[in-house]
């Protein structure tokens, strides 16, 4: 049996205070056992086809490829999860672990509300009491999913310190896990934090790149060529990548969030940015201020407003395997825009950042199939972007 991966190059590791690392071994060890259990891998695949409708479609969108001129481009529709992203496939497997581990109590920490929204399902499927924290800013720019959460039966705890954002809904979730680890379990919603977390998370969500292959050899005789993803925390677009990593003709693009301008400072793209530092328990490219503090993120989409990433991106840059790009706030506005007219599909303001991508880079044209990764819809957006583009309700 595999080590469930600590390190990616010189990225990850634990920086953790010490009454966690029982625990972080303890789920290390319980993921170890489970992930190649067949017992474990035959509920988890059931509830994955039958409560979250996997597998979702590769939908080759031709509208898009009138707009951009050149074509295939396929999109991996994981907006046609239950509950509207790619989340679903993290926390519940999470929560089916938890299960198995004797644990009773499930807290998580939301920046857009769709990990929030995912876990607490989970939880209400099994019957287990769930705690969600959430910055006070973010709980007002996404209140729908507030009020799906506390529907669900899970209870929200708004976290007022700092900007009222993910950050510092995270770290108030670290405190939480700290102090009731015996009953608790931390449902991290990317692939971030400390070991055993990116690995997990990464493997959780490979169910996306695994299937996304299979589909592309089926639809289009071929790999893609080129692969392209927005990088929050990185979950989505790791899940894509991991099923190609090993194929050098498959070129990987992760799309950060530029937000206002990268000269703006006001941005969320660590990889393209940033520097090396220690966030949330890993060591990972981080956006920090001149004294090394951490900066504060900027994006018009909640869920990419972080200033870290997980670990294997930052290796993956710094071998070369994948490209980090970014895109503005208005260039992700343009794309959900040219999206939603022309194949009457409105993703999620995340996901338009990747499409985004597709409107300015020759490189993408010319290599072949173009297999993008739709990581949410857009229900949750339409309030603010309504505001942005200006539609009236
Ligand atoms: C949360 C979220 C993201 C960003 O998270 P990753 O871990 O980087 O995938 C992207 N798209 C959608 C729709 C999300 O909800």
């Amino acid at each position: 049996m595999a080590e469930v991966a600590q390190r990616f190059g010189p990225f990850g590791g634990r920086f953790v205070p010490e009454t966690v690392i029982g625990a972080l071994d303890e789920l290390a060890d319980a993921y170890e056992r489970v992930r190649d259990d067949a017992e474990f891998r035959g509920e988890l695949t059931a509830l994955l086809a039958h409560f979250v409708g996997r597998p979702t479609p590769l939908y080759r969108a031709r509208g898009l490829e009138e707009v951009h001129g050149f074509g295939p481009i396929y999109l991996k529709r994981e907006d046609l999860c239950h509950t509207g992203a790619h989340k679903i496939n993290n926390a519940l497997g999470q929560v089916l672990l938890a299960r198995r581990m004797g644990k009773r109590r499930i807290i998580a920490e939301t920046g857009a509300g769709q990990h929030g929204v995912a876990t607490a399902t989970a939880a209400a499927r099994f019957g287990m009491e769930c705690c969600v924290y959430m910055g006070r800013l973010d709980m007002q720019r996404q209140r729908l999913n507030v009020i799906r959460m506390r529907m669900l039966g899970a209870e929200v705890r708004p976290v007022d310190i700092g900007t009222g954002t993910l950050k510092h809904a995270t770290s108030e979730a670290i405190r939480d896990w700290v102090t009731n680890v015996a009953s608790t379990h931390y449902v991290i919603g990317s692939a971030v934090g400390p070991a055993p977390y990116p690995e997990m998370v990464a493997d959780l969500q490979r169910v996306i790149g695994d299937e996304a292959r299979e589909q592309m050899l089926a639809d289009a005789g071929r790999l893609p060529g080129t692969i392209v993803a927005c990088v929050g925390g990185g979950s989505n677009a790791i899940g894509m990548f991991r099923a190609f990593l090993d194929d050098a003709e498959v070129g990987l693009v992760g799309v950060e969030a530029a937000g206002e301008g990268l000269e703006t400072g006001r941005h969320g793209a660590p990889l393209t940015m940033g520097e090396p530092g220690v966030l949330h328990g890993s060591y990972s490219y981080l956006l920090q201020d001149v004294d090394g503090q951490v900066a504060e993120a900027h994006s018009i989409s909640a869920g990419l407003d972080y200033p870290g990433v997980g670990p294997q991106h930052s290796h993956l840059k710094d071998i070369g395997r994948v490209r980090y790009t970014s895109v503005t706030d208005a260039q992700a506005l343009e794309a959900f825009t040219r999206l939603t007219r022309v194949e009457g599909i409105i993703p999620a303001l995340e996901s338009a950042h990747a499409l985004a991508y597709l409107a300015d880079d020759e490189a993408a044209a010319r290599s072949g199939p173009v297999l993008m990764c739709l990581s949410g819809r857009g229900d949750k957006d339409v309030d603010q972007a309504a505001a942005a583009l200006g539609i009236d309700g």
